[in-house]
This record gives structure tokens, C-alpha cells and sequence, in this order.
């Protein structure tokens, strides 16, 4: 590739929302450029990043025998309404009309459609396992948008979707792409934990978040640096909050006061110790069997920081109650309840547990919610949405560095991580249960898949791995994601022919072994060309002059070595390969 066929623009200043110093480099290196808030061009020098990570990511799924296939980016909403998520995902789904008036989705993750491909296509136990995904790009109304393609509205993803015939071969499938992750990311050349996470709303008792450790990551993780825990911190904190629970099995013996209870009161009743800096507001929710009679009593915590609602709301299920513990995101209590964005709600206890009528809830002030049932709903209550995030790094967290790991092995210690992927083991119930779908096992009797999902955010991937790798000069990619692995900076490739000559077979050499190196032909003066490079963060650069020449050498450089070191031409193509 020649500089002066492709296109480079770069700035000396980022412009002024650029909070993060990815995002910076990204605009000044010319990689994206905003469109929206949320949404941005991918510039040919992004775009070719993009399509290095792409390019290994399919290379490592091939081989862990996923199938690539392509879903659309707009799909009917009726096979949303299946699954109840048409109604449920809140306002983050983007949901549109055709000149029909019929409702459309634009994609934020495709369980949906794999789904309703799977329940055709896969008739039988013989087909089993399958794992199929795609590259595609995703949206998501995200509520702040930001740090560039890190948080943004429009992404590109990588998503996979495996069907098994049973438990244990789902969990199979999903320790095969753990183990596919893993060698995409050491691929990428990056610094990540794989962490355990929450099953949230979707239940499942797998997951892991790939995270790339960095100080300006939104996530937290908590660790044990003499044994093998790792999990991001709203897991380990409801392990702790557990922990720190008093005579659980007291939960439930008594009844909470209607209209009266506090959180505080209801939460002692359900046996949870409340810590000092989080309120917690405590929600359940009865799953019936056909006779009416309460299989599962699913008990919600609303966690909120001084004054702030987080993010994260934890779900738990007391051995009081009949279920397993799991906690969920604000988002997914919206989707679980269905609510209007706007207010955040509705919040409620139902059975057994009914407590909550509108005068607790106001009762409590600042909480600003609605109610499960109709008649409950508050409005108007103004809550945690129009209030500041809670700091990105001096958050209060339960769980902090020092504490006793859960395992029980050291103590925890804390860092900050951007969750680049994420594995989800799914079981029946979400997916393939509303959506009947199902293959014959070998004695020809119906069975729903087994399922998990399995995602990448390939674009923010970007945002990752600049904030791990960079100076004050610029970005440093690592070379198996970098935009060009060699910059070919001639001196004077417009006034000196030998220059040019030497430059020119050297590009020609370094292209036919398979470098994908860059000519700079610009003819720019030496400080702007080597400025470029390295804000575009190229790993190597070969400089060629007059000077040089003349003794036959040439300078090479990394992008993180202080200085060039002088090498015979001849040397070059095999010592930058
Ligand atoms: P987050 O917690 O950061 O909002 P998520 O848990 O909602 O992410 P998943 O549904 O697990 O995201 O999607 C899989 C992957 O897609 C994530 O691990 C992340 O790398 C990427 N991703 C999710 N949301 C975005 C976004 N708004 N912009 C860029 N990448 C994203
Ligand atoms: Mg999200
Ligand atoms: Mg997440
Ligand atoms: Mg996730």
C-alpha cells in the first residue's frame, strides 16, 4: 500500500468530548469520525484495525467448529414478541415501523433469529451440536453513549449461538469457546482476565466476562492474586452480601407490615444484612406451576449508593426461598417488568412477600418507582436517571481490596477492566422453550436445545486495546491488530532517486514475503511523517535516506524502542517480518 493511494488524515488536537484517551488517539489518528452521538464512520485506517480482529476472531471460531452465517440487522418484531423481549428490553432496543406500519426491530444481539433458524433447521438429535455465528453490526440505544467506539450506539459484534441436545453438551460447547476466547484474545496481544459474572435475568449457571485490564474500564473486577477467583465485582460483592446475611431461614417466617415495612425492615425479615453505603430496596417475584401453587420465589434487590442508583441490581435467592441466587441489571429488571422508560419501575413485592404499596414506596425518599401491579404504580417520582453516575473509579463498592476471597484461598484485590467478550451458558427456558423450538431425540420425542451465547465487541476491541497500549506519542498497536505492521519512511522520496529506488524494492520486498507494510510517498518533511506513524501507532518503521544509503543501511525502529538501530538494507525485509 502506498500512503499517497490510501487515505491518512490526522490531528494534532481530539476534539473536546473525547474523555478517554482511546477515543483521542482514535480521532487524531484519523480511525473514526462521529457521525452521532454513539455512532461513527470507520475511517480506512480503522476499518483495516477492524478487519485484522475480524479476521482472527473467524479464524479461531472456524477452528472450534462454529459455522459463520449472516442474520439481518433488521428483523420482524413478531419473533421478538415470542420470547416476551419485543416488550421487555426497554428503551436500549431500537424499535421501528415500515411504510406498513409494521414493527421492526434493529438488531441488538440475535437469539431470536438463530432461534427460529434453529427450530427449522435443526430437526434432529443427529445434527447436534451446532454453533453458529456471525460478524455483524449491532445497535443499542445506549443511555450515555461514550469513550468513542468503547460505548457506542452502533457496534460491530461478533455473536455465536450453540445448540445442544443436553446440559452436559451445552457446557461442552461452552468450554469450547472459553477456550476459543482465550486464544482470541492472546491473539489480539492484550492484557485480559477471563472473570466469572452474574447469570442476570437469563439464569444459566455460566458466564464469563472477558475483560482487558485498564484503569478507564466502566467495569470492576475483583481477584485473588494466590489463587484462581476472578469475578467481576457485583458478583463477588453478592457472594459477600450472602455471606454477610444473618439466619436466612428466618426469611419469610413473618410477615412485613403492608404499607408500613421499610427496605430496611424487609430486607432483616429476609435475612439480608444491608451495608451501610447501599439501600436496597427488596423485590420478589413468584413463578407458579399450572395448580397455582409457588414453585420459585425470586428475590430482587435494588442496590443504591448514596444517592445514586447503580447501575446493577442484585437478585438474590435465599435458601429461605426456593430458587438459586442470581442478581441482574436495571436494564434486565426493566425488561423483566416491562416497563416504560422514563421512570424506573415498576418495583413491587408480590407474593408472599406483598408489602410494598405506594405509601412505602414514597415513604422512602428519592425512590422514585412504580409497582408490579397496575394499582401500585407511582409516576412521577424523580430517581436515578437524571442523577450523575457515580465516579468511575472512586465508586463505593461492597467489596473492596483486602477483603477475604470467596474461595477462601487470599484476599481479594481489585482492578478496573473494559469486558471486551462475553459466554453465556442459557439453558432452555429463555430461548428455545418460548419459541418451541425443538429437535427429536433418538427416540423420537420432542426436545427444546440447549443453548448458549457468545460475544465479542469487535469495534470496542479498538477502544481496549489503545487503552493498554499507548504514550504520549500516540497509539502502539500490537502488531497482530495493527492497521500496517511496517511504515517505509523514505527521506526525500520526491527529490532523491536512489531514495525512491531503495524504498520502492525494499515495499515490494517486504509485500511479497507477506508484510503489510506502508509506503509514505508523501514526500511529507521527516518530523510530520514520523509524527503520523506514530499516532497511528505502526509498530515498525524503516527510515531510508540519502545519508544512509550511501553505506548501504537503513534506520529501524519499534514503536516502543527509544532509539532506531542502523541495519544492512539487505537485512531489513527479514528483521521486520
Ligand atoms: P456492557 O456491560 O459494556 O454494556 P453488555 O454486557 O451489555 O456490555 P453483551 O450483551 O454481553 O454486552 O454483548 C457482548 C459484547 O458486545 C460485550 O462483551 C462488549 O464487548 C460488546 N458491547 C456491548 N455493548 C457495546 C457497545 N455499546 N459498544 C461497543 N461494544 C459493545
Ligand atoms: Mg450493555
Ligand atoms: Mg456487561
Ligand atoms: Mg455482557
Amino acid at each position: 500500500m502506498k500512503a499517497s493511494q490510501f487515505f491518512i488524515s490526522t490531528l494534532k488536537e481530539a476534539p473536546a468530548d473525547a474523555e478517554v484517551v482511546s477515543h483521542q488517539l482514535m480521532m487524531r489518528a484519523g480511525m473514526i469520525k462521529r457521525l452521532g452521538a454513539g455512532i461513527y464512520n470507520y475511517m480506512p485506517m480503522g476499518l483495516r484495525v477492524i478487519r485484522k480482529v475480524e479476521a482472527i476472531i473467524r479464524d479461531e471460531m472456524n477452528r472450534a467448529g462454529a459455522v459463520e452465517l449472516l442474520m439481518p440487522v433488521v428483523q420482524p418484531a413478531e419473533l421478538w414478541m415470542e420470547t416476551g423481549r419485543f416488550q421487555a428490553y426497554g428503551p436500549e432496543l431500537m424499535r421501528v415501523k415500515d411504510r406498513h406500519d409494521r414493527d421492526f426491530i434493529i438488531q441488538p444481539t440475535s437469539e431470536e433469529v438463530i432461534t427460529d433458524i434453529a427450530r427449522q433447521e435443526l430437526r434432529s438429535y443427529k445434527q447436534l451440536p451446532r454453533n453458529f455465528y456471525h460478524i455483524q453490526t449491532k445497535f443499542r440505544d445506549e443511555r450515555r453513549p461514550r469513550f468513542g467506539v468503547m460505548r457506542g450506539r452502533e457496534f460491530t459484534m461478533k455473536d455465536a449461538y450453540s445448540f445442544d441436545r443436553d446440559k452436559a453438551g451445552a457446557l461442552k460447547s461452552y468450554q469450547l469457546m472459553f477456550d476459543a476466547y482465550k486464544r482470541i484474545f492472546d491473539r489480539f496481544g492484550l492484557q485480559y482476565r477471563a472473570v466469572a459474572a452474574d447469570t442476570g435475568a437469563i439464569g444459566g449457571d455460566a458466564s464469563h466476562e472477558f475483560q482487558v485490564i485498564a484503569d478507564t474500564g466502566e467495569d470492576a473486577i475483583a481477584y485473588c492474586p494466590t489463587s484462581d477467583y476472578a469475578a467481576n465485582v457485583e458478583l463477588a460483592e453478592a457472594v459477600s452480601l450472602i455471606a454477610t446475611r444473618a439466619a436466612p431461614t428466618q426469611a419469610l417466617a413473618k410477615t412485613p407490615t403492608p404499607g408500613k415495612s421499610t427496605c430496611e425492615e424487609v430486607a432483616a425479615l429476609l435475612g439480608i444484612a444491608l451495608a451501610t453505603t447501599v439501600k436496597s430496596l427488596v423485590l420478589a417475584t413468584d413463578d407458579k406451576n399450572e395448580a397455582g401453587d409457588i414453585v420459585k420465589t425470586t428475590v430482587w434487590l435494588l442496590l443504591v449508593r448514596g444517592d445514586h442508583a447503580m447501575n446493577e441490581v442484585k437478585v438474590g435467592k435465599l435458601p429461605g426461598l426456593k430458587d438459586a441466587f442470581r442478581f441482574a441489571t436495571v436494564t434486565e429488571i426493566e425488561e423483566h417488568f416491562g416497563c416504560k422508560p422514563g421512570y424506573l419501575g415498576p418495583i413491587g413485592l408480590k407474593k408472599p412477600v406483598k408489602v410494598v404499596a405506594d405509601r412505602t414506596v414514597a415513604a422512602m425518599s428519592d425512590w422514585v418507582c412504580g409497582a408490579n401491579e397496575a394499582d401500585f404504580h407511582i409516576t412521577g417520582v424523580n430517581w436515578g436517571r437524571d442523577l450523575p453516575e457515580p465516579d468511575l473509579v472512586a465508586d463505593i463498592r461492597n467489596v473492596v481490596e483486602g477483603d477475604p476471597s470467596p474461595d477462601g484461598q487470599g484476599v481479594l484485590a481489585i482492578q478496573r477492566g473494559i469486558e471486551v467478550g462475553h459466554v453465556f451458558y442459557l439453558g432452555t427456558g429463555k430461548y428455545s422453550q418460548p419459541m418451541k423450538a425443538q429437535f427429536l431425540d433418538e427416540n423420537g420425542k420432542p426436545q427444546p436445545f440447549e443453548m448458549g451465547c457468545y460475544g465479542i465487541g469487535v469495534t470496542r476491541i479498538l477502544g481496549a486495546g489503545i487503552e493498554q497500549n499507548h504514550d504520549a506519542r500516540g497509539i502502539i498497536w500490537p502488531a497482530s491488530i495493527a492497521p500496517f505492521q511496517v511504515a517505509v519512511c523514505p527521506i526525500g522520496y520526491d527529490r532523491s532517486a536512489e531514495v525512491q529506488a531503495a524504498a520502492d524494492a525494499l515495499h515490494a520486498e517486504l509485500l511479497a514475503l507477506g508484510v503489510d507494510a506502508i509506503l509514505d510517498d508523501r514526500g511529507e518533511r521527516p518530523g510530520a511523517m514520523f509524527a503520523d506513524w506514530e499516532l497511528i501507532g505502526v509498530p515498525q518503521r524503516v527510515v531510508l535516506s540519502d545519508r544512509g544509503l550511501k553505506d548501504g543501511q537503513v534506520e529501524v525502529q519499534g514503536r516502543r524502542e527509544a532509539e532506531a538501530s542502523k541495519l544492512p538494507l539487505a537485512e531489513v525485509a527479514a528483521a521486520v517480518k
